[in-house]
């Protein structure tokens, strides 16, 4: 029996390792902790990989997130609008924010906010839309960012799974008033512990988002607004910068696993993911089946571990309880939510392995799915 993890952290370490010891040991040896240079030339390589003007290192995914949507105007009172089918820190840092989150559906095929809902949940309270490119594919952003120009609202991304994805030519992170990335360990890009980065094509924006991380200095001492400490150290910007030279090969070769699973995946049993509008940067590999937890135990016992992402919908979380959404609200993000799963997938993940995971799965869907339920 083989034994597969849905990531694993170990084989891509061991593939970088020279790089990565030389790399902290630069850091140790400069005392730059804070600041330094290697954060500015992660912010240049980064701003760059985007094809984007500004990139702004923030201290995780989710900072950079409620750092986004201040700079980008967001104040108390506001509503801001996403998707109920993603991780809660798209929602947390709207309440951060001081604003109210908005929930619209799902589109079934790409698991992406659907657009056509948006419009719906737009009220003069409005004030942005955070669109999340969830799974690693864009959203379908051309209707939105009409949207946002009809009614003059802000259009921030998160790209938090989607590094080097594009829409229509144009990568993620650089199609939105601001957009943000994290580098949590697990992610396409991820550090040794955490850190983020907002981007934005907008100087004003940048400008604003750059003091606000930093305490609202403008001088060492000299604070012209009260804002938080959310800056990225340079010991986790030294390891990106090892790592981002090799993001291009790592998503290529996560592309050729999506594709090597959708050749091979009985799709007659099981709904696959589609990839529309662009490149897809494949950070999870999600399949659908109305015998999912079934499938995810059966999977288990042959020592292949799979994910949720995610079990339950944000509109039906507890700590959300107080915004007074219903079961039955969203009923594609509440039927995706009880019938995806997430297949193992990450760069050094090899044919051998894959053919495994695809034999137990296939083997599972003929055995149990032919069968009457
Ligand atoms: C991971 C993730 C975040 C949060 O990023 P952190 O770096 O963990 O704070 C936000 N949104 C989405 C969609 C994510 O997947």
């Amino acid at each position: 029996m083989m034994n597969i993890p849905l990531v694993d952290l170990k084989s891509q370490l061991k593939s970088i390792r020279h790089d990565i010891d030389n790399a902290i040991s630069r850091v140790l040896d400069s005392t730059q902790f804070i600041g330094g240079d290697d954060k500015t030339r992660f912010e240049a390589d980064f701003a760059q990989f985007c094809n984007v003007k500004h990139a702004i290192g923030c201290s995780s995914g989710t900072t950079a997130l409620h750092l986004a949507l201040v700079a980008c105007g967001v104040k108390p009172g506001d509503e801001v609008i996403t998707t109920a089918h993603t991780f809660i820190a798209t929602a947390e840092a709207i309440i951060h924010a001081g604003a109210k989150p908005v929930f619209v559906d799902i589109d079934p095929i790409t698991y992406n906010i659907d657009s056509e809902k948006v419009k719906a949940a737009i009220t003069n309270k409005t004030s942005a839309i955070i669109a999340v490119h969830l799974y690693g594919q864009c959203a379908d952003m051309d209707p939105l960012l009409s949207l946002c120009k009809k009614h003059n609202l802000k259009l921030i991304e998160d790209a938090a799974q989607a590094h080097g994805a594009t829409y229509k030519g144009k990568k993620a992170g650089s199609i939105g008033d601001a957009a943000t990335f994290s580098f949590y360990p697990g992610k396409n890009l991820g550090a040794y512990g955490d850190a983020g980065m907002m981007t934005t094509q907008h100087d004003t924006i940048a400008e604003l988002a750059r003091a606000l991380l930093d305490h609202g200095r403008t001088e060492k001492y000299k604070h012209h607004l009260v804002g938080y400490n959310y800056r990225i150290d340079n010991m986790q910007a030294a390891v990106l910068n090892v790592k981002l030279k090799h993001l291009a090969q790592w998503t290529q070769a996560r592309q050729s696993i999506a594709a090597y699973y959708s050749e091979h995946l009985n799709n007659e049993s099981l709904m696959l993911p589609q990839a529309l509008h662009g490149d897809h940067a494949r950070h999870l590999y999600v399949i659908r089946t109305s015998h999912r937890d079934a499938l995810q135990q059966y999977l288990k016992e042959q020592g292949i571990s799979s994910g949720i992402h995610y079990p339950i919908p944000l509109h039906l979380q507890p700590a959300f309880a107080y915004l007074n959404y219903k079961v039955g609200a969203f009923p594609e993000t509440e039927k995706a939510a009880a019938e995806i799963l997430s297949l193992p997938i990450y760069p050094e993940f090899s044919r051998e392995q894959q053919n495994y995971v695809v034999s137990h799965v296939n083997s599972f869907v003929t055995n149990e799915v032919s069968q009457p339920c």
